[in-house]
């Protein structure tokens, strides 16, 4: 469903994606791990084309990913993507911030869009704070909120840039077991996290990457129990 093939990227002289392949099959969860400044969000941002790429090959459903314009926008709607900041809009309500994609580029009646995201609401367990605006809510509720509103453009994936780092620790499972739910179901997923609990739950394959390469994939258990590389054995040695 998400394929990568020999991407690179460099920001002026770091080479931030180095030959990176992946292949990320329908209803696979894949969680991306490794050191601070390995690439993780650049390569986050490039499926989403929030980043241009300097070469290789960028698919989504066996669609190249597009320059701009009306493409883009079907790419950004196939793609949803959750970051460490909530970025709801703060001068809209919940229900709002959750009906203004659906109505705006899915071009649904404002009826039809309240029930679906009322329905969303329902699913991450905010459907009572609808009528309230952003700041009135809990980091951890916002976060729902935001996955909320990804659903809603009813992503073929969704992309997940650090969604519990910002989050008190009281907050951070009640938004990890959405996106458990939300693997449970199906939804193929890009999860960059070091949250080691969801990543054995729901993950099927880890991949670490260090210096903008893909150093190591393996399955969740392999991997944390038995690290191949140095700088894998190295990290886990500090996060776990
Ligand atoms: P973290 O765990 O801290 O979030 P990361 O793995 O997500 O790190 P990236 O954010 O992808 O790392 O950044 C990779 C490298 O690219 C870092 O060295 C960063 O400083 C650099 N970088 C990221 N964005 C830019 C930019 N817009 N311009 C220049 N350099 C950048
Ligand atoms: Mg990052």
């Amino acid at each position: 469903l998400v394929r990568l093939e020999h991407v690179n990227k460099h920001f002026g002289e770091l080479h931030v994606l180095n030959d990176i392949n992946l292949d990320v099959t329908r209803g696979e969860v894949v969680i991306v791990i490794g050191p601070s400044g390995s690439g993780k969000s650049t390569l986050c941002r490039a499926i989403n084309r929030l980043e241009t790429i300097d070469d290789g090959v960028i698919e989504i459903d066996g669609v190249r990913l597009p320059e701009e314009g009306k493409p883009l926008a079907q790419l950004r709607a196939d793609v949803g993507m959750v970051f460490q900041s909530f970025n709801l809009f703060a001068h809209k309500t919940i229900l709002e911030n959750v009906t203004l994609g659906p109505i705006k580029v899915r071009g649904l009646p404002k009826a039809q869009a309240r029930e679906e995201a009322m329905a969303l609401l329902e699913r991450v367990g905010i459907a009572n704070q609808a009528q309230k605006y952003p700041a009135a809510l809990s980091g951890g509720q916002q976060q729902r909120v935001a996955i909320a509103r990804s659903l809603a453009m009813r992503p073929k994936v969704m992309l997940f840039d650090e969604p519990t780092s910002a989050l008190d620790p009281e907050m951070i499972n009640e938004v990890l077991d959405v996106m458990t739910d939300l693997a449970k179901e199906g939804m193929t997923m890009i999860v960059v996290t070091h949250e080691m609990g969801f990543a054995r739950k729901a993950a099927n394959r880890v991949v670490f990457m260090a210096d903008g390469l893909i150093q190591e994939e393996a399955t969740p258990e392999e991997f944390f129990t038995n690290p191949q590389s140095e700088r894998a054995k190295d990290f886990l040695s500090k996060i776990l």
